[in-house]
């Protein structure tokens, strides 16, 4: 989870005690909770022991290293040798950061989020293992990763070691979780400036149908700004300061029983992994098994500005209730979302005491269907944009 693990403070058992807060109170303690300077802080924290370490494992060892062990001959040789190399195929460089990771002892941001008896460092890695097998069995690429066993490491840690291999892009592999439990789907946050956004989404679109495909819905690819406008998470920003686009991918949401039944088993995990590889893949053009003299440049329009994050919720929601046969309302709920799209809504018979899980809005301004109300019920509806904010229809 991208969120609320950053903070340290939201996993775990303290969430649960927290379910039944007002939507007001939520925002509030949400936008607390995941303070710029806590996140900021982790992405600068001076542990720098053990990037440098060589021969950690042999995912680590930097082809920067094996390049000028096999470039030396080549100072002494012909020019036509030299010729032949400049027409090798092209190589991408990627490195996949499986998100968390460590004895979470000193740190709950090392454990990720904590949910079904488990840790997201160790489904984090799972996929990434799965990520790599599947990538590694494609032309063009060289798959590298920030770490292959449970170690903990810095957010600039891991770009730094991005930026030693030579990575074109880093790929952040986390699973989500949300405050009431309730939210689904998978997600995927880019930088919002220039290339960085444009080939961060590129790719993010490519693995979020993947992950569709799979059963997912997409809640799409996203931007979030701290409070001096630069890049919200750490892992974006340090990439971004060093050259690298970087994204992350929120396949699902732990805590969420029908996400979690897509990512359950040792199986589903290596699914995952195996649909980012794909969507990865089909975005450069690569094939498996086949290493291609050109890749296909991917068409990308680079912004004039930086894409920008809703941050205000859905506009004018409001809901109809007409009556129809056999005690069946029919009901006309309408939510408008200028700047990202609606994507969710709940509703609640006790004034707001509880609330229905999530209901996927599906498309247009206004969704229609029928309710059985004995007339008793005191009806409210929240309507979501996919940036998890809402408006609710009791004012
Ligand atoms: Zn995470």
């Amino acid at each position: 989870m991208q969120a609320k693990d950053r903070s340290g403070k939201l996993t775990g058992p303290v969430i649960l005690a927290q379910t039944e807060i007002k939507s007001e109170e939520f925002i509030k303690i949400k936008e607390a909770s995941l303070s710029e300077a806590a996140e900021e802080e982790k992405a600068g924290d001076g542990k720098m022991e053990g990037t440098q370490e060589a021969g950690e494992s042999h995912r680590r060892e930097t082809p920067k290293e094996e390049a000028v062990q096999q470039e030396t001959p080549l100072e002494t040789d012909t020019g036509a040798a030299e010729e032949a190399d400049e027409k090798a195929a092209p190589v991408l460089r990627i490195v996949l950061d499986p998100g968390h990771g460590g004895p979470g002892i000193n740190d709950e941001q090392e454990l990720g989020a904590i949910y079904r008896d488990t840790y997201e460092k160790y489904l984090t890695l799972e996929i990434a293992l799965a990520m790599e097998e599947e990538l590694s069995q494609y032309g063009n690429v060289e798959v590298f990763l920030t770490r292959d066993t449970d170690r903990a490491l810095t957010l600039k840690e891991r770009a730094a070691y991005a930026e030693s291999v030579g990575a074109d892009l880093l790929v952040s592999l986390h699973l989500n979780a949300s405050l009431e439990h309730n939210f689904y789907g998978s997600e995927v946050f880019v930088s919002a400036f220039d290339w960085f956004y444009a080939r961060g989404a590129g790719v993010g679109q490519s693995i979020l149908s993947q992950l569709t495909d799979y059963g997912f819905v997409s809640k799409g690819v996203k931007t979030r700004l701290g409070s001096k406008g630069a890049d919200y998470y750490g892992i974006i920003r340090e990439c971004k300061n060093l050259g690298i686009p970087a994204l992350i991918v929120e396949h699902g949401y732990m805590d969420e029983d029908s996400d979690w039944s897509l990512m359950c088993t040792t199986e589903a995990l290596e699914t995952l992994g195996q649909r980012d590889a794909a969507g990865l893949a089909a975005y450069f053009g690569l094939e498996k098994g086949k290493a291609l003299s050109n890749l296909p440049k991917p068409e990308e329009t680079i912004p004039d500005y930086p894409v920008r994050p809703d941050i205000t919720p859905p506009e004018e929601v409001w809901y109809r209730k007409e009556s129809g046969k056999d005690g069946r309302q029919l009901i006309t709920l309408h939510g408008v979302e200028r700047e990202s799209r609606v994507m969710y809504y709940d509703y609640s018979l006790d004034g707001g005491v509880t609330y229905s899980s999530l209901n996927l809005w599906g498309t247009g301004e206004s969704i229609q269907f029928y309710m059985a109300l004995t007339g008793e019920e005191q009806l409210v509806f929240r309507v979501y944009n996919n940036y998890e904010l809402r408006t609710g229809t009791d004012g």
